[in-house]
């Protein structure tokens, strides 16, 4: 028998001026975005990583390195394809997500739906196996004053094959 594997991962980003908000492979309006080699989306970052921890595949570092010039400004959608296509050559299906992600400003509950939606096309699965959610850090620390955010992400595999 075959057992579903779980895979768990998180992810933190600096907001900085200039930058755009890109979360969960959609744009948000914003006045400032995560700083990184890549667009920055914690929310799909955290995904891809916890896909990769759940095949046992290492992590999106090892994947995806920062100074790699193929990654730079790659955006949440392209590392969640590529993370998909790792997986599915192995004969993995991946069977859902829930992601948390932590913000203070702006509200990102508008965007939730989309966000599902955006992940699940990157991933090859319903929106309805995608569930995002989002809570502010009660002003507490540096995601409290809008510094940085972060995202938490659970993931559920078929590994196909013990
Ligand atoms: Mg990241």
């Amino acid at each position: 028998m075959t057992y579903p594997r779980i895979g768990f991962s998180y992810d933190i980003h600096r907001l900085v001026a200039g930058r755009p908000l890109r979360l969960g492979c959609v744009e948000i309006p914003h006045d400032r975005g995560p700083l990184g080699h890549s667009d920055g989306d914690a929310a799909a970052h955290a995904v891809a990583d916890a896909l990769l921890g759940a095949a046992g595949l290492g992590d999106i570092g090892q994947h995806f390195p920062p100074g790699d010039p193929r990654w730079a400004g790659a955006s949440g959608d392209r590392l969640l394809s590529e993370t998909r296509r790792l997986l599915e050559e192995r004969g993995i299906r991946i069977v859902q997500a829930d992601v948390t992600i932590v913000l203070e400003v702006p509200r990102l509950a508008p965007y939730r739906m989309a966000m599902a939606g955006a992940i699940g096309a990157a991933l090859g699965i319903d929106a309805a196996a995608v569930s995002v959610k989002a809570r502010s850090h009660e002003g507490i620390g540096e995601i409290g004053r809008g510094e940085a955010l972060a995202a938490y992400a659970v993931v559920l595999i078929d590994p196909g094959r013990d």
